[in-house]
């Protein structure tokens, strides 16, 4: 997918999400997990001494309302920073 397209996209969801957190907590819907925004990514763990550092593993990144993408190494547990995967 075009970065722009996604951005677009994105920028959308995040207006939705935050629209929702602001409503009282029992008027909250929140999207089905389906129909989630989410786009194809890479997450390669940074730890040196982890068994995985350095190999790049495809996830499914969910938007979130502030727009970072978080992840977590499976093997070691630190924190990743995952990379959508967009074409510029
Ligand atoms: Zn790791």
């Amino acid at each position: 997918m075009k970065r722009a397209e996604y951005e677009a996209k994105a920028t959308a969801f995040r207006a939705l999400l935050n629209e929702i957190a602001s409503r009282p907590q029992n008027e909250q819907d929140w999207p089905d997990f389906p129909d989630w925004l989410s786009v194809p990514g890479t997450s390669t763990c940074t730890t040196p001494t982890c068994v995985v550092f350095g190999q790049p593993f495809r996830v499914t990144l969910h938007e979130n309302a502030d727009g970072i993408f978080r992840g977590m190494c499976g093997q070691c547990g630190n924190p990743i920073t995952p990379v959508p995967d967009l074409e510029d």
